[in-house]
């Protein structure tokens, strides 16, 4: 899961193209309503030997595409860092270990999504650094879309590889496995702080202006959580209820979609005391005003 709405259906990006001295994707061939165009894998470096960022879900028509970028910018695989343990992230690292033989895979540990995996991990973390020629990139942990997600500063640019925190199009899925959103708002707030330049997303195309991205998403998500308060003040008991009123200019089949994101801020104020709920399964149940 790497979380985008159907919006992202439609847009098309090249399967190799550098975005950067320092940065050159390679499309993770998977498009589909979660992944958008697909995952994008990056080659980060400057030398001969360069950081493969993120690896796709492992479908054979990647690794054609990544060879294709490997020759493009003239280099070779020094070792795989994962930004979260999602399938369309981690599940091409076999394979790719499999066609380049073995290379040190870096992550943030969480075994439920680990052990899915045959891949051995080296544990990362907060604060660590993984370094190539020309490039240092820096973990930031920010969990909320995913329990074991990293992002990484590359500090030569100043620019940032956001994952599936921040996206080229459309908005972030906090899924009910491993996601919550108030550690997903306080991610934001600590990408903000990073001032980055440049976003380099996991899906979609290369975001310019990072800053005022990270701005609008901040804004974007206290907006609706403005617009499910006042639902909630005005009676709305249920997230049926709530959505029809929120989301009364969407169809039905996204109105459906956006049950499981209503039930993620509800979930976000409740911690924050400011709705309550009645019964067990935050779905099914009723909340008022605290
Ligand atoms: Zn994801």
């Amino acid at each position: 899961m790497s979380g985008t709405p159907p919006t992202m259906i439609g847009i098309t990006l090249p399967d190799v193209d550098v975005w950067s001295d320092r940065v050159t994707v390679a499309l993770g061939q998977n498009p589909s309503v979660f992944t958008g165009p697909g995952t994008n894998t990056y080659l980060v470096g400057t030398g001969e030997e360069r950081i493969l960022l993120d690896t796709g879900s492992g479908l054979p028509e990647y690794l054609p595409v990544l060879e294709q970028a490997l020759a493009r910018v003239g280099c070779r695989i020094q070792e795989i860092v994962l930004t979260h343990g999602h399938p369309d992230h981690i599940g091409g690292a076999a394979s790719v270990i499999g066609h380049h033989g073995a290379l040190r895979v870096s992550k943030r540990p969480y075994a439920p999504f680990d052990e899915r995996h045959p891949v051995e991990l080296t544990a990362i973390g907060d604060g660590d650094v993984v370094r190539t020629e020309g490039a240092t990139l820096r973990a930031l942990y920010t969990p909320g879309h995913a329990i074991d997600h990293l992002c990484f500063v590359l500090e030569e640019e100043g620019s940032l590889f956001s994952g599936d925190n921040v996206l080229g199009v459309g908005t972030t899925v906090i899924p009910a496995e491993g996601g919550d959103l108030l550690d997903y708002m306080r991610s934001l707030e600590r990408l903000l702080e990073e001032a980055p330049t440049a976003i380099y997303p996991a899906h979609g195309p290369r975001i310019d202006d990072g800053v005022a991205k990270i701005r609008e998403y901040i804004d974007h998500r206290n907006q609706r959580e403005q617009q499910i308060l006042a639902a909630v003040g005005e009676g709305r008991e249920t997230i049926p209820d709530i959505v029809a009123l929120v989301y009364a200019a969407y169809p039905e089949s996204l109105q459906i979609a956006a049950r499981s994101s209503v039930c993620a801020h509800l979930l976000k104020i409740e911690r924050e005391g400011r709705v309550a709920r009645e019964g067990e399964e935050p779905l099914a149940a009723r909340w008022t005003l605290a």
